[in-house]
Formats: structure tokens, sequence, C-alpha cells
């Protein structure tokens, strides 16, 4: 599996469109990987995770098509996680030529906020409805929590976030190949029901790509700050589910104590881990 990170920003972006702090004004000044867009990632080249606000920016501008997708594995209903426009954006009804038929995979929640949000936004009717899926080129597949199920060549298991319940926020376990990626975000310390069913399904990451929403000399709350990043790294190691050369990345980072790119990837080097940026191929 090939995974590109097309955005690793929190809610608002890293820098934030309004903001004049000291981190949002060097990552203006820097560019580069400091730069972060809305959070999702694209594996190979049909699987997407987050059908999120920035990601057809990231396509272009990372020169990742997303002509290929054909499947969609939602984290929750945020609205830095999910643009409901999209639906229509690549629906034959807008003229779309080609697009291949979309699997969207969310917590039941999740895609009942969707359905609310196009049809408040865009559509009459609702997402639900089978005859709008046939319309809009797609077919919603709910999942549950703590569940196993087939992705076309995929093999994803969903986990529960500690994150808003009233969107039944998802983890993903993705296995293809023979390898195996965790993606965590949007999630605070992870629930004892996660790490059980890590066991329990047998599970090795050779890539964990978890929340850094806050930085080295933040707290954690909703979200992980490094320092908890940094002990959910150590306590997967203890307890045996990384391989030996597990690679762990750092996304969805705000400007709330993290530093520019630079200096955050030195200050994750010297703790054992690596910091995603947008366009990062791993
Ligand atoms: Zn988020
Ligand atoms: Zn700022
Ligand atoms: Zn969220």
């Amino acid at each position: 599996m090939i995974i590109t990170f097309l955005g690793t920003a929190a809610a608002n972006a890293y820098p934030e469109a309004f903001c004049q702090c000291n981190h949002c004004e060097r990552a203006r000044a820097l560019g580069g990987p400091s730069l972060r867009k809305r959070s999702a990632a694209l594996i190979n080249d049909d699987f997407l995770i987050d059908l999120g606000p920035d990601i057809m920016t990231a396509s272009f501008l990372h020169g990742r098509s997303l002509t290929k997708v054909r499947y969609c594995l939602q984290t929750h209903a945020h609205a830095d996680h999910l643009d409901p426009s999209h639906f229509l954006s690549r629906s034959p009804g807008y003229g779309v030529v080609g697009a291949p038929r979309l699997h969207f995979y969310a917590s039941t929640a999740t895609a009942q906020r969707a359905a609310q949000l196009l049809e408040r936004d865009c559509a009459p009717a609702s997402l639900l409805d089978p005859e709008v899926g046939e319309r809009l080129n797609m077919a919603i597949h709910p999942v549950q929590a703590l569940q196993s199920f087939t992705v076309g060549p995929y093999r994803v298991t969903a986990f529960p976030a500690n994150h808003d319940p009233a969107v039944e926020p998802l983890l993903y376990a993705v296995e293809a190949d023979g390898r195996t990626i965790f993606y965590g975000t949007d999630t605070a310390t992870l629930l004892d029901e996660t790490w059980q069913a890590f066991h329990r399904h047998r599970l090795r990451f050779d890539v964990v790509i978890l929340d850094h929403t806050y930085g080295p000399d933040e707290p954690g709350s909703d979200h992980l700050s490094a320092q908890q990043f940094i002990e959910h790294a150590a306590r997967m190691r203890a307890e045996g589910l990384l391989t030996d050369k597990a690679r762990i990345l750092a996304t969805h980072v705000a400007h709330a104590g993290n530093p520019v790119h630079p200096e955050l990837a030195d200050f994750a080097a010297r703790h054992g881990y690596e910091v995603a940026y947008d366009g990062l191929t791993v």
C-alpha cells in the first residue's frame, strides 16, 4: 500500500486563515511542509480516507488524481473531515464523466449527518434513498465499531474513537498486501475497548497515523497532545502491536503548541516518531 497524505492539519488548517500567532506567522514565512490542509489520506489511487474540504486542492497541488477513487472510509462528519458537496461534484448529473461508483463507509450517525448536510445545502432528496445513490453514482455502507469488513481488495476494521459521540466517530485499521495501517484521528486517549480490540483482531501495525492536535507543551483534552502521542506509541510497542520496522506518523496538527514543521519534526525524531506533511508518500 502507498499512502499519500492529502492533508495533515486540524480543524482550521495551519496556518489558520485569520491567526497572527507566532506559529501561524512562521508557517506563512517558511511555506513548504509547514503549510497544512485539513486531514485526509489516499491509499494507492482508489481508497480515500475522509471526503474532506481540501481534497480537491490537495489533489492538484500534490499531483494525486482522485479519478480512480472507488472507496471512501469516513472517520466522522465534522466539517474538517467531510464536505458533502463532493457527493455532487462526482455525480453524472453534474456532467462528470467516467467516475467509478463510490462505496462510502461511515457510521450510521455520520451517514445520517452527511445526508442532512447534503439535503440542506445541495439536494432535495435523501442521500440514504437508494434512488439518490443511483443518481449520485454511489452506495452508502453503514459500518459499526469493532466490526471487520471487506472493501474491494482491502480488509478494514473499525474502532470507536474517543471523540464527539453524536457523530459516532471511527478509527480504522486497513490491511492489504500483507501490511497493516492504523489511521487514528480524531480522538483523545484511546478507549480500553479499542486497545482490547487491537489484540482480539491480532493486529500488528506497519504504519500508525495518529492524532497530534496539541503540541509538546500543551495538555491533551478532546484530542491527543504530543506527550500523549508519545505515550500511545510506547504502549503500542510494549504491547507488541508494532512490526519491527513500524513507522509512526503524526497528523491532525494544530497551531496550538505545535511549531513549524522542521522544528516539530526535530522534536518527533528525538522521541522516535515522524511528523506527516501534506503530499508525503509512505
Ligand atoms: Zn478533525
Ligand atoms: Zn495561529
Ligand atoms: Zn472531529
